[in-house]
């Protein structure tokens, strides 16, 4: 029998293990220039961790847990994120003695029964900071730049950051009831565990991705409606701190996020590259976790990132950006004599160090144009009937549609000048 590795995990092979690395080494070395510390939790916890501090009726805990009991009898589970393991080492060392805001940051892998597809694995890997012990709409902001800054500083573009606030116990209630009102109404539209959902956590059918619950979800009120004034003038005041680093941002009333324990502000940073998993890294405040877990009512915040999605997102980048390995010179032949000055013709370029190519499949003149596109010529050489006859060829320069005519003897000479200029022109840029 042969075994395979559980389908939704990876092997990290040699080849991948560097650019790998290299991400984990630049969140350190960023991390800690924001002031995070390095924290390091057990891969695995007593269940009922995730089950208080993510929520009972989230995605999450319901089916996505892999959960399973020792030898002992203990109900264990595989983390399946960082902030839970990590708001509980704060309280078990009595992190609270230190000076305000405890900043923290971890590297490791989080484990999810989730469909595997493209971005989404069961064992996955995040990197990921806490900032716990500041109410302040600054260090939201800060949290968020440095989510940026990071998927900036591994070379990630066309970003697309996405805020929301999601209120407070003082004023999330109403906002709740009413959900919960407006889905009552639309019930027959819900998946049958978006029905439970709406009895029992309405937030909860903001994950579900069902096209019929999403648009029962469609003329849902929005958060936004029913912020208290503290509430909307932290997120007001995040808003201007953003502004203020130059950070372009959308507001999404929808974005919930598939955990409980979130308050105030939330974020998300998608990229469009990646299709469906779109989602890079994410996080939010979370104001009443650390006193759920039996501390003292401290305010934190915190996001993480999914290494496999950076790395997606970026081989999809580089596949975009490098076009075929460029071909410096095309020669096209026209009839069977053409071929022939054609064949001597490229040899003697590559024989001076120039990359030159022709078709070999008896291609017509539009089949040979459409292959020296393909293949990125720099130039593309003529050489017809008419051509022969006057022993010259014409030269078409395919980056700027330029014409020559030369002699067929002094073509070579004449790349070889013409492609040396061309190199001196970029290497002074
Ligand atoms: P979350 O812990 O759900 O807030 O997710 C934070 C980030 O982790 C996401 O934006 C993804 O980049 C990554 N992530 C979450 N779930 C998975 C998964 N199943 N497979 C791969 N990456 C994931």
């Amino acid at each position: 029998m042969e075994i395979k590795a559980p389908r939704g995990t990876n092997d990290i092979m040699p080849d991948q293990a560097k650019s790998w690395y290299e991400l984990e080494k630049k969140a350190v070395s960023l991390f800690e220039r924001y002031g995070y510390g390095r924290i390091v939790t057990p891969t695995f916890e007593n269940t009922a961790l995730f089950e208080r501090g993510i929520g009972e009726s989230t995605e999450i805990v319901q089916k996505e847990m892999y959960t399973f009991t020792d030898k002992g009898g203990r109900s264990i589970t595989l983390r399946p994120e960082g902030t839970a393991p990590v708001v509980r080492a704060y309280l078990e060392h009595n992190l609270s003695g230190q000076p305000m805001p405890v900043k923290l940051y971890y590297l490791g892998s989080m484990y999810r029964y989730e469909r595997p597809q493209a971005g989404r694995c069961r064992e996955f890997w995040q990197v990921g900071v806490e900032a716990i012990g500041s109410a302040d709409p600054a260090i939201d902001a800060e949290n968020i730049l440095l989510l940026i800054h990071y998927l900036d500083y591994v070379g990630i573009s066309d970003l697309k950051l996405l805020i929301n606030s999601m209120g407070c116990e003082k004023c999330r209630p109403d906002f709740v009831s009413d959900i919960k009102k407006k889905l009552g109404k639309s019930k027959d539209l819900l998946c049958n565990d978006c029905k439970r959902r709406a009895e029992q956590n309405p937030l909860r059918v903001f994950d579900c991705k069902k096209s019929k619950c999403r648009e029962a979800l469609k003329k849902a009120p929005k958060i936004s409606n029913y912020l208290c004034d503290s509430c909307s003038g932290h997120f007001d005041q995040v808003k201007s701190f953003l502004k203020e680093a130059k950070l372009s941002f959308e507001q999404d009333p929808w974005l919930v996020r598939g955990f409980d324990y979130y308050t105030k502000t939330t974020f998300e940073v998608i990229s469009e590259e990646l299709g469906a998993q779109n989602a890079l890294g994410g996080g939010g405040r979370y104001d009443g976790l650390i006193e759920e877990f039996g501390g003292a009512s401290t305010p934190a915040i915190g996001f993480a990132i999914g290494i496999e999605r950076v790395l997606l997102a970026l081989s999809k980048q580089q596949k975009k950006e490098k076009k075929m390995p460029g071909l410096q010179v095309f020669v096209i032949a026209l009839g069977e004599k053409a071929k022939q000055k054609t064949f001597r013709l490229i040899y003697d370029l590559r024989k001076v160090g120039i990359s030159a190519d022709m078709d070999f499949q008896e291609r017509s003149l539009k089949g040979q144009m459409k292959l020296a596109n393909k293949r990125n010529a720099e130039f593309t050489v003529i050489i017809g009937s008419d051509e022969l006859e006057r022993n010259v060829c014409g030269i078409r320069n395919m980056e700027i549609g330029s014409q020559d005519e030369i002699e067929l003897d002094k073509c070579v000479d004449w790349f070889e000048v013409n492609l040396c200029k061309k190199e001196q022109n970029i290497e002074k840029k």
